[in-house]
């Protein structure tokens, strides 16, 4: 501690550089404080500094970190607890570039496997961001000396050293319940569980906030389920969507949408208060939806699309411009390569000539001149071959009546359970369409080749998360704009970490299906956490939160230079 003040003085008003000199771990009264990297002027990105709080400054009962989820759950609480506290800090320090910027990589409205905080059980970890003070391209050790001495200590006194059992517990609890509500839906194999007085809508298209005044949700008694959670008295009830084809109906503007991108997001949990916290979904269901433009490397989508005008494969289908129709095929044959059990699907999102044809159709344009078999003529076989389930939201064709197992009509934002009136009118008004029935088809394993990644950009070495939806990698852009359950920022950088480390170790290099690479990799996040991703895992990883393989797989899928072989 002492040292760090006598250097701060020494290097006072030096060059930049100097403050180089600070790496390295000092001890503060209450915890250590490990300066991991300096930046190397004022503007460039913040310096990373950890302070690690032993047990007997900051006790972690057992009980806490039992079981991964849990401690995830402490681990996020505890973050949330130190990003309030830098928002309530006061004091400021003054200078040019990032001098004095302090930061945390705060959680959102979900609750992720995340670097910012870790704790073992003999000690707890926070990694910060900090702009380290500068006048001009000087250092201001002055200032310095208040952030380390003053305004950090007075953070950590108001985040893990004033935290209470309570609110930590809180956390546990609801870890607990979600296990709870997961555990009901494999033993009953539902492939969602909204429950009831759930807030679906958010405030606004890009807040992830809950919809003020929103009607809560409500179960239709068909759907309706109860399951006895750990930490509550009374039985949680809520709508259970079994595995199979479920189409959601509605007019327009009566909250299908809504419910379906609800459903999307529970594949992660969120926060009590959310809206969204007893709302789950299978955690291998991936939104599937058109996504024109994107580039296509050797997909077998030939369940969906044949004999393209100028006889192109699409039993191993690639371009650089995929259509409306072709770039949604791809989404739902990728998706099953890496094990995607259950596709969610919106109508607004959809090439409508990816969904359906009717029967004038079928007659005017013969079947010989249409590339694509719509999802309508495979939905079933997806059922009954794979196993794969399907939410389909389709306001504006009553074809899938046929198929469907449940419909669920929304009406002024409540559920309501219609699949008999609609099997009724099925039958009333039968279909005239041919219905193609062949097996569902084959869907490809693809490995991806040593030369895909290339991050090289002149002499440096450089793969970079932009932003949520953009990754750089040495010279191309990876456009994850349309990956709709990438929901953090620190999720891509996770992403952007891999594929480096991919590249970097040769993992490539190795015969293995993508499949196989993505289980391995997710061995790898078990076992070893996400900083074994980094080139010094023992030091601050950077901010940092888990993907699921479904985004990994597309970030690849998505990669300008993919080169795909057997
Ligand atoms: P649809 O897909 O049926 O056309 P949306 O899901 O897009 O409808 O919803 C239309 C509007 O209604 C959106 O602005 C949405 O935020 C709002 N909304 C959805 N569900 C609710 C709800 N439960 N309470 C209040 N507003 C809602
Ligand atoms: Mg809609």
């Amino acid at each position: 501690m002492q040292k760090l003040r006598s250097t701060l003085r020494n290097i006072d008003g030096k060059g930049y550089k100097g403050y180089k000199s600070l790496q390295g771990i000092f001890q503060f009264q209450q915890y250590k404080l490990a300066i991991d990297y300096v930046q190397g002027d004022p503007f460039a990105s913040p310096s990373k500094v950890r302070i690690i709080v032993p047990n007997k400054a900051f006790p972690v009962r057992k009980e806490w970190i039992q079981g991964k989820q849990r401690k995830i759950y402490t681990e996020d609480v505890i973050a949330r607890s130190v990003a309030q506290a830098i928002r309530n800090n006061q004091a400021t320090v003054r200078g040019s570039g990032k001098s004095g910027l302090l930061s945390i990589d705060a959680p959102g409205q979900e609750i992720l496997d995340r670097t910012a905080v870790t704790t073992d059980g003999s000690q707890t970890t926070i990694c910060l961001s900090v702009g380290l003070p500068a006048n001009g391209r000087r250092i201001n050790g002055r200032e310095a000396e208040k952030l380390f001495f003053q305004i950090i200590p007075d953070i950590m006194k108001q985040s893990i050293f004033s935290i209470k059992n309570d609110e930590i517990e809180a956390f546990v609890q609801l870890a607990d319940q979600q296990e709870a509500i997961r555990k009901a839906m494999k033993e009953n194999n539902w492939i969602a569980f909204i429950a009831d007085g759930a807030i679906l809508p958010r405030e606004s298209g890009i807040s992830n906030r809950p919809l003020k005044k929103a009607v809560p949700f409500q179960s239709p008694e068909e759907n309706r389920v109860s399951i006895d959670l750990p930490h509550r008295d009374e039985p949680l009830t809520g709508m259970a969507l079994k595995q199979g084809i479920t189409v959601i109906v509605g007019g327009g503007y009566h909250g299908k949408s809504t419910l379906l991108t609800a459903i999307e997001r529970g594949v992660y949990h969120h926060i009590k208060g959310d809206g969204r916290e007893y709302v789950l979904t299978d955690l291998n269901a991936v939104k599937v939806r058109a996504e024109d433009g994107r580039k296509v490397t050797h997909v077998n989508i030939s369940p969906f699309i044949n004999n393209l005008p100028h006889g192109e494969d699409t039993a191993q289908f690639s371009t650089e411009n995929a259509s409306g129709s072709t770039s949604q095929a791809t989404n739902v044959m990728e998706a099953l390569e890496v094990g995607a059990s259950t596709l969610l699907i919106d109508e607004d999102t959809s090439a409508t000539n990816f969904m359906i044809r009717d029967q004038r159709m079928q007659e005017l344009v013969v079947k010989e001149k249409e590339p694509i078999t719509p999802f309508i003529d495979k939905i079933s076989q997806l059922r009954n071959e794979l196993q794969v389930s399907t939410v389909l939201v389709m306001g504006g064709s009553g074809d899938y009546f046929d198929a469907a197992d449940q419909v669920i009509m929304l009406d002024e934002y409540i559920p309501h359970n219609v699949t008999e009136k609609a099997k009724e009118i099925a039958s009333q008004f039968p279909s005239q369409r041919k219905h193609i029935d062949k097996s569902f088809g084959t869907i490809s394993n693809r490995r991806f080749l040593p030369n895909s990644l290339d991050s090289r950009k002149g002499k440096k070495s450089k793969v970079q998360a932009k932003e949520l939806d953009k990754i750089l990698m040495g010279r191309v852009d990876i456009d994850l704009q349309q990956v709709e359950q990438l929901v953090d920022v620190s999720q891509t950088r996770m992403i952007a970490q891999i594929l480096h480390h991919l590249e970097q170790k040769g993992w490539l290099k190795q015969k293995r299906s993508l499949n196989e690479l993505l289980d391995e990799i997710e061995i790898q996040i078990d076992t070893n956490g996400l900083a074994s991703f980094t080139p010094r895992p023992h030091e601050h990883p950077g901010e940092l939160a888990r993907p699921r393989r479904y985004e990994i797989a597309a970030t690849l899928n998505r990669l300008r230079t993919a080169k795909v072989g057997d």
